[in-house]
Formats: structure tokens, C-alpha cells, sequence
């Protein structure tokens, strides 16, 4: 996607970020925020002008409290950094979105941000208590704070939560935390087939063990990924299941050899890696299996639709028959355990028509997702990509109420407008 700003602001402080919004408010100048610019489904571009309001200068950090396990930050913060700081205070803030390095904290609230570790944490939403947002026409509101709990009014927190920028620009966020498990044990197992390794997954579920992290890869994203997997993919292998184990010392070392029992039926090969170093690669590994899967053609099409865990074998099979009737490579891998699957289609950057099928071949994933009572996005958002995916899940009253929230924040449609909202 391409678009054009008349203009790029890039505020240094709240007070800044409402002087932007106002004047644009007054001047009918539509605003497009901006954080790291790493979303999937367009909400970051600008469509038709307007004014990109980037937040990266603002990085303050406004309250780091340890011993409360809390911290409050401005938006700009990358996601990485909160990650470290959280480490570096013997505390753990477990939203874990595949572009850390480059995602702002801002970012990961206003889309939800999911990750790897969201089966035992939850997504971005559950580890914020309070957020500071400018809202139309250009005033300073606070929603939350420092507390871990409130039912005052509606749930305005979120509301901001996942709004991809239509409703307002969040400034800064109260974030909760954890202390940060002792050691994170990882457990990789290689199946045949998606018959064995979906089978492997539920087997692990019901089996009532809480891994921190349950994800999956198919033979496709295995093929695109596994030359650079660390220890080698074994042989015959058509699915990968990836879990891992946190906790204490001892408690993660007993998860990790009953996750590993768990999975061993019927596995071709199971690693259990264990040092830090080795599990760093790995997790390096396994954040690059985006960017490997795009590199395989040079462009790739790929969505995050979500369906409940029972349906997933059917998801991942569909998702290759989808790809062959519209004569395309297909594959997916993703976040087992919550149902969330990255389900790509491979084309080449110049193949217009191929993009076309691609496309087509999307339409028919989000009709899939529904059927299997799932969505059309788990974790990336309606952006623009897919926008009027909405209807395809929601009755006509639902979205007339989604169109009269935006309202009620946003009259004049100023705020980011094309995306997320039916209208
Ligand atoms: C390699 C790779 C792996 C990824 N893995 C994951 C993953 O595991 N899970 C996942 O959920 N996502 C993943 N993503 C998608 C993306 O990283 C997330 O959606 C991330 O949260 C976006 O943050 P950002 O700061 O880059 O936001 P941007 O891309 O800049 O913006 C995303 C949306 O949020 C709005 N926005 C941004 N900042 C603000 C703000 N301060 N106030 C109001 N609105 C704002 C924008 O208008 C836009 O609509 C991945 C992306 C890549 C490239």
C-alpha cells in the first residue's frame, strides 16, 4: 500500500499532539496516526492526504515503579524497550508482537496486539490499566490510571483498545507487570502432517498443561523457514508444533518434560532446548518466519483469521485448498493455541494477476473464518486491507452501533477515515 501525507507532525508532547488534532479538527484535515509502522493492514497509510501524526519523539518514560510492577509511558515507546525495561527490573511484560524492535507501545494498544505469548498472558488490552489519548476535536482525556481495577462508566479503556486510530491518538498508556518467570523452556516438535500435529496440540490441552506459548508452523511456512531453524528440521517433517514452558527453575523443567511427553506421540523428532542462548535463536528464528515466507516469491498475501482451537486442522487444510483452486502457493503457521492462524498466499511482486487471485483467494478465507465461527482477524486489525470485513461477522445492528461510537468520539470522520469502522 502507498498513500501520500500533505503533511507529517511529529509531536514531542501531549499538549503538542492536541494542538495537532485541534487545528486539523478546525480545518477539516483528516489525521492519521502513526507508530511504528509495522501493521499489516494499512492503518498507518494515508489514502488521501491529510496529516500523518507520528508519535516516535514521545519516549518518555513518565513512571517506572518496580515493586509495584507497573510502569507508565508515552506512546512513542517502542515495544522492545518496554519489554527490556520490564527485564532489567526483574519484571516481565509478556505482550510479545513479532516487530518489537521497530512497534511502538501506542501501536500495540491501538490494534491489540497479540504474539506468541498471548495463549498464557493475553494480548496487549489485558496489560493496560489506564491510557492517555487526544480525542476530537483536540481534547486530553484519561481513561484508567494506575489502578487494576474500574467499573465507573463504560469501558471508554477499551474501547481506545484496538480502535486503530479512528476514535483517537493515544498519548500514553499505564501498563501492569509481571516478575518475570525464572526461565523459559522451549519444547519443538516435528509431526508428519497436520493430522498428527493438530492431534499433538489438543492432546496438550487436554492433558490441562498451560504452556506459555503454543504456535505452529505447516509444511509450506516450514519449507520457506526451516534452512535457517536452529538444530535442523527432521526429516519427513510437515508440521511443527512450538510451545514453551515458564516459570521457576523447577517448575518450568517438570512443564517441559511433560509438554515434550505430550507431543512425542507420534512426533518424528522433539528438541527441548535449555539454554538462554539457545532459546533467544529460537525465538529470533521464529520471528523472521514472516519475512522468510514473503522472501519465497518476493510478495505474499497473508491474513490472521482466528477460528475456536477445535476447527484449526480444518483452517490449515482449507487454507491450501483455497490456495490451489485459485492456482497459488498457500501455507500458514501462527498462534496455535489461540486459534490464530497467518494464512499466506505467494505471489511474485510484479504478477498483477496472481495479486488478483490472491486477493479472491483472501475473500474466501474470511468466509472460511466465519463459517468455522471464527473472524477475520485475530491480531492485525480491519485497517484498510480489510475493511467491510465487519459485515461479514456482525448483524447490521452491531455495525449501526460500531458507526455511532465513532460518531460520538469522531463527527466529523476526520480521524483516520477509510479504516476499521463500516462507513
Ligand atoms: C514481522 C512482523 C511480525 C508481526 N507479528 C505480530 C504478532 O505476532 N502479533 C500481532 O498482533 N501483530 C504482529 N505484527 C503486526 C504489527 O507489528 C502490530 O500490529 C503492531 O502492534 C503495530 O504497531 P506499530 O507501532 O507498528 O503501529 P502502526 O503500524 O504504526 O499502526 C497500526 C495502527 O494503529 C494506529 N496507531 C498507531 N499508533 C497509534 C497511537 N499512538 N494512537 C492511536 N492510533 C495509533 C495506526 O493509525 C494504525 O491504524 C507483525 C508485524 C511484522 C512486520
Amino acid at each position: 500500500m502507498r498513500g501520500a501525507a500533505d503533511a507529517v507532525a511529529l509531536p514531542g508532547s501531549t499538549q503538542d499532539v492536541a494542538r495537532v488534532v485541534g487545528w486539523c479538527y478546525a480545518h477539516d484535515v483528516a489525521i492519521v496516526p502513526r507508530g511504528g509502522g509495522t501493521g499489516f493492514a494499512g492503518g498507518a497509510v494515508p489514502l488521501d492526504g491529510g496529516v500523518v501524526l507520528g508519535l516516535e519523539r514521545m519516549t518518555a518514560v513518565r513512571e517506572l515503579e518496580p515493586l509495584l510492577w507497573r510502569m507508565c509511558l508515552e506512546a512513542g515507546v517502542r515495544t522492545s524497550e518496554v519489554r527490556r525495561m520490564a527485564r532489567e527490573n526483574g519484571l516481565f511484560f509478556p505482550p510479545d508482537p513479532g516487530a518489537a524492535e521497530q512497534s511502538q507501545i501506542g501501536g500495540n494498544i491501538a490494534t491489540n496486539a497479540g504474539g506468541p505469548h498471548a495463549f498464557k498472558y493475553g494480548v496487549t488490552g489485558a496489560w493496560v490499566t489506564g491510557i492517555e489519548a487526544v480525542v476530537p476535536p483536540g481534547e486530553v482525556i484519561g481513561v484508567g490510571g494506575a489502578i487494576r481495577k474500574d467499573v465507573a462508566g463504560y469501558d471508554m479503556k477499551s474501547l481506545l483498545i484496538g480502535s486503530e486510530g479512528t476514535l483517537g491518538v493515544i498519548t500514553a498508556a499505564w501498563l501492569r507487570l509481571l516478575p518475570a518467570p525464572e526461565v523459559f523452556l522451549p519444547v519443538v516438535a516435528f509431526h508428519r502432517d497436520s493430522r498428527a500435529g493438530c492431534a499433538a496440540i489438543e492432546r496438550v490441552l487436554g492433558s490441562g498443561l498451560v504452556p506459555a506459548a503454543l504456535e505452529y508452523l505447516d509444511g509450506g511456512a516450514l519449507a520457506a523457514a526451516g534452512a535457517a531453524f536452529p538444530g535442523g528440521v527432521a526429516d519427513g517433517a510437515g508440521f511443527m508444533v512450538l510451545t514453551e514452558a515458564d516459570g521457576s527453575a523447577a517448575e518450568a523443567e517438570r512443564l517441559q518434560g511433560e509438554l515434550a511427553e505430550a507431543l512425542s506421540e507420534d512426533a518424528l523428532a522433539v528438541h527441548t532446548p535449555s539454554s538462554p542462548r539457545e532459546v533467544d535463536e529460537l525465538w529470533r528464528w521464529r520471528d523472521g518466519v514472516s519475512l522468510a515466507v514473503s522472501a519465497l516469491r518476493g510478495e505474499k498475501v497473508s491474513e490472521d483469521i482466528v477460528v475456536p482451537i477445535d476447527r484449526l486442522r480444518e483452517a490449515i487444510d482449507e487454507t491450501l485448498a483455497i490456495g490451489a483452486r485459485h492456482e497459488l502457493e498457500a501455507c500458514s503457521w501462527g498462534h496455535a493455541g489461540d486459534g490464530n492462524l497467518h494464512s499466506s498466499f505467494l505471489v511474485a511482486p510484479d504478477d498483477a494477476a496472481g495479486m488478483a487471485r490472491a486477493r479472491s483467494a483472501a475473500e474466501e478465507l474470511f468466509e472460511l473464518a466465519v463459517r468455522l465461527g471464527g473472524s477475520v482477524s485475530g491480531e492485525h486489525g480491519i485497517g484498510w486491507v480489510k475493511r467491510g470485513g465487519l459485515a461479514r461477522q456482525q448483524s447490521q445492528h452491531a455495525r449501526a452501533l460500531h458507526e455511532e461510537i465513532k460518531r460520538a468520539f469522531d463527527p466529523k470522520g476526520l480521524m483516520n477515515p477509510g479504516k476499521k469502522t463500516p462507513a
